[in-house]
């Protein structure tokens, strides 16, 4: 209820020019000006203490915040809607709104009213859009999650797309630490890099948004933005970059309205693990199928004590490696710190300690910084020195702690000095508050505050000095907005400071129920004295604050590099403790196809249990090419309902994640041989949310991954084709697991209840049976989640049945039935091993070669005129032109 605003000030009315229809007030004209400069945004549009919204964007607005929609004078004889948010709550207002995909833009008055009082009577105060805040452009700690990076992607079509209409370019920044990164893509390749990123705004080209084969996508995903499509165009946008990083090294311009980017890393196509939206949910990578992050595998591996830590951490996780030498790397930091457990823990005691250097610098060099982002930069400064000095004790050091050291060590200690003779003990939220600067520190500013604070003793004594002439004892100099300082007195005694002699040096302001109000030419001339201080006061703190925000800047990138540093060590002791903890152990990592896990648990459900005091069953798995065989294996895993089938299939999944992103792992001994495409499905997987049945859901995830697994992948399918009728499914399960052992060859886990398919083995030289033990005891089943080579012998449905408290009645007729049902098949059995062996390996035959006016019509209806420079255009008629004479070969 606070966000309505009580008193409307004039200024909204509307003129009345005497007669005829009214006209919008010159508030009004200045409001619909900025507005029409923002259409795509709701705007904030600050009045005094608020900033309120007008018309259709307050009641969009009241409806999302939950907040009053009121009135506000009248534009062209209607009444305006409106509703406001107070300016000291706007923070979290604004989060709702951005949260709600909506964008704001902020508009600030930029004088002092009594200055556009100056130019007349009748000027309205200048006011301008300051910002366009967009979920993709945030830096307020109180607007972003502390644990998560936070995107802004852009996506074009690739320039060489002139040829392959299906390549993407992407670039994705995150202003609020400054990484900058580029990749191409091809079509599956980008939905697999938004969903790693998890972009908190997309931009694309209108072009591009309106591409009916993209467009259902686009439309899919939250706060995409179409931005006209020049915005993209190539030449423009280098020259931009090159200006950009250019003025940023030779900081000649004011930088102070820049992000501090680093320079574009690009990231090539396969040096990381790809993996899809389907396998990233399935397997609860960051957050579970409910959207939780606790229980998924990032929460149970994250022992990171900084936020910047914790996001490289769920970076790392999100993207492993491809390359071992580049794991090994990673790995060799881990073993650096579960081998010497005092500089472990030495290092994250002082972690613990050390600010969010990245995201402090980001708002002082976007200019968005308060004495707190200052603060944190003296801190993270001293704790470097600190950190490096410890690390340095420990010798030889492995090459990404030496090199974290090293950037440590470049931070300059004298700006850590210079910030914290400025900064005082106490720090307010926002600079403009003023009192951040520390007494003593400068001069001119000790003179102005002791000037302001000596006013307010004067005032003490001037009204003990009014109290005894008026005999009021009750008499008080008091303060407020409207009058400024003033003399009150309770009603009874107003009458005698109103007549003859007080009433010469009392002028009467105010009458109210129980109080009279007056002023005195002193304490007039005494309010203009501390106002004049505290204005010279603040406006000297403010002028320190931008000489320390520029010196800041002048050193961002060195404090960037240390930051990141910071994040790299964070992140190795993590792991190590993790590893300690939890008795992981190192991965062996090479260009091999093995894949043996020894001893191997689900770092998730291992811990679920432990804190429950139950024990996690460790299980082997070996996916390793057999002797003398060039590919990996499969199992088939076969067992009841809770045996353990699916925990088996993750636990190696997420085994291979771990390892690949230079982590320990839970197992007593692991070699895998670097794999390039994880992909992990479960039949029957409900996706109410697109509209989509079940089972066509798994179809289109199998075929994901029949079309695009190759050798090096690693597969784990859990119950295919259990979305529809059991023939059906059985037999797309058969053809599913031909096909990746003839066509795909990649290593796999396949767990299913259609024990008829075990029968596979005896002709697939590389699937291997595995089954789930479980012992029948007293007519009960008992779980003991061993893996051991072979079938299962039947699915003990009934049992389980049981246990779940099916009534007895049914479990004793299902039994009946169960009989009578085995009995028909012993007598008649159903007799797969007479299907043909699998033929998918041969091809269907190539189309005869395309004539060249085909090549020419397709390499035509490849083109995007809309998206291509006049240059680029003129390219491809020359390609076309050369195609064509191909024909007249
Ligand atoms: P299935 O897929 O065979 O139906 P799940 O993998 O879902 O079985 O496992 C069922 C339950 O059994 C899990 O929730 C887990 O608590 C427990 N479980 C599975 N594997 C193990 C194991 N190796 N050690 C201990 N408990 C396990
Ligand atoms: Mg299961």
């Amino acid at each position: 209820m606070d966000a309505a605003r009580p008193i409307i000030p004039s200024g909204f009315e509307s003129a009345s020019s005497g007669e005829g229809a009214p006209r919008a007030t010159p508030v009004m004209e200045q409001y619909i000006e900025i507005k029409a400069a923002n259409p795509d945004c709701l705007l904030f549009y600050r009045m005094g203490d608020f900033y309120e919204l007008f018309f259709e964007d307050a009641e969009v607005a009241a409806r999302a915040l939950g907040i009053v929609l009121t009135k506000r004078g009248k534009h062209l004889g209607r009444d305006i809607p409106m509703c406001g948010v107070p300016i000291h709550r706007a923070d979290e207002y604004l989060n709702r709104l951005i949260a709600l995909g909506h964008r704001v833009a902020v508009c600030e008055q930029l004088e002092d009213p009594a200055e556009a009082k100056k130019r007349g009577g009748k000027s309205v105060v200048r006011r301008d859009v300051i910002r366009v805040v967009t979920p993709g452009t945030l830096t307020e700690d109180t607007l972003l999650n502390a644990k998560r990076n936070n995107y802004l992607l852009a996506i074009a079509r690739a320039r060489a797309s002139v040829a392959d209409e299906s390549r993407f370019a992407l670039a994705w920044i995150d202003i609020s630490t400054g990484e900058f990164r580029i990749a191409e893509r091809d079509r599956a390749g980008l939905a697999a890099e938004i969903a790693r990123l998890e972009p908190g705004e997309i931009i694309v080209s209108d072009a591009l948004y309106g591409d009916p084969a993209l467009a259902p996508y686009l439309r899919s995903l939250p706060a995409v933005t179409p931005l006209p499509r020049d915005v993209f165009d190539a030449a423009t946008t280098e020259r931009r970059l090159a200006v950009y990083f250019g003025l940023a090294t030779t900081e000649s311009f004011g930088t102070l309205s820049r992000p501090p980017l680093s320079p574009p890393v690009r990231e090539a196509q396969g040096a990381t693990l790809a993996i899809d939206q389907a396998t990233r949910s399935n397997l609860e990578l960051a957050r579970t199928l409910s959207g939780e992050r606790h229980g998924s595998l990032l929460a149970a591996v994250d022992r990171t004590v900084t936020a910047a830590g914790s996001r490289l951490l769920a970076q790392r996780l999100a993207a492993p490696l491809t390359d071992p030498a580049a794991i090994e790397r990673r790995q060799d930091a881990v073993e650096f710190f579960v081998t010497d457990a005092q500089a472990r823990a030495e290092l994250r005691a002082r972690l613990a300690a050390a600010p969010d250097l990245a995201r402090a610098l980001a708002r002082l060099v976007l200019g968005r910084g308060g004495p707190r982002d200052l603060a944190a930069i003296r801190d993270g400064i001293i704790a470097a020195a600190g950190i490096a000095a410890e690390l340095e004790k420990r010798g030889e050091l492995p090459a990404d702690i030496a090199q974290s050291a090293r950037a440590l060590r470049r931070l300059d200690p004298a700006l850590a000095h210079e910030l914290g003779a400025a900064l005082a003990e106490e720090l307010p939220h926002l600079k403009r508050e003023g009192g951040f600067v520390r007494a003593g520190f400068d001069a001119a500013l000790d003179e102005a505050r002791a000037l302001r604070d000596e006013s307010r003793r004067v005032i003490a004594a001037l009204q003990a000095r009014y109290a005894d002439v008026t005999s009021v004892r009750a008499l008080k100099i008091r303060h407020n907005n409207v009058l400024g300082y003033f003399v009150e007195v309770t009603a009874q005694h107003g009458e005698r400071l109103m007549a003859p002699p007080l009433n010469t040096t009392f002028i009467h302001r105010q009458t109210l129920a129980g109080q009279v109000r007056f002023t005195t030419t002193e304490l007039g001339e005494l309010e203009a004295k501390i106002a004049s201080a505290a204005e010279r006061a603040l406006a000297i703190e403010l002028e320190t604050f931008e000489r320390l925000a520029a010196a800041v800047t002048a050193a961002a990138s060195a404090i960037k590099e240390a930051a990141e540093a910071l994040a790299v060590l964070d992140v190795a002791a993590a792991l190590s403790q993790l590893a300690v903890e939890r008795h992981y152990v190192r991965p062996l990592i090479d260009a091999s196809l093995d894949f043996i896990i020894e001893g191997g648990r689900h770092p998730v459900v291992e811990q679920a249990l432990t804190s429950d005091g139950a024990p996690f069953v460790a299980n082997d798995c070996d996916l390793s090419p057999p002797p003398s065989m060039a590919s990996g294996r499969i199992y088939l895993v076969t067992g009841p309902n809770m045996a353990g089938k699916s925990t088996y299939l993750r636990q190696n999944a997420l085994i291979a994640i771990l390892a690949q992103m230079g982590s320990f792992v839970p197992a007593r001994r692991a070699k895998i041989g670097a794999v390039d495409r994880l992909f992990s499905r479960v039949g029957a997987a409900d996706d109410i949310a697109r509209g989509r049945s079940t089972f066509m859901v798994e179809m289109v995830e199998t075929a994901a991954i029949l079309n695009q697994a190759s050798e090096r992948a690693l597969v784990i399918l859990d119950e295919i084709g259990r979305g529809t009728a059991t023939f059906d499914g059985l037999s797309i399960a058969w053809a599913t697991i031909e096909h990746l052992h003839e066509t795909n060859r990649c290593r796999a886990l396949f767990a299913t209840h259609f024990h008829e398919l075990t029968a596979l083995a005896a002709r697939l030289p590389r699937l291997f049976n595995a089954t789930v033990r479980v012992k029948e005891w007293e007519g009960e089943v008992v779980f003991l989640h061993e893996v051991v080579p072979g079938a299962a012998d039947r699915s003990y449905g009934i049992q389980v049945a049981k246990l779940a408290g099916l009534p007895p009645a049914v479990i004793e007729r299902a039994k009946v039935v169960l009989a009578k049902l085995e009995a028909e098949e012993r007598a008649s059995p159903r007799g797969f091993d007479e299907l043909p062996l699998f033929a998918a390996a041969t091809p269907p035959p190539r189309p005869p070669r395309a004539s060249a006016a085909e090549g020419v019509i397709a390499a035509l209806s490849a083109l995007h005129p809309d998206e291509m420079s006049p240059r680029e255009a003129l390219e491809a008629l020359y390609a076309l032109k050369a195609k064509a004479a191909e024909g007249d070969r």
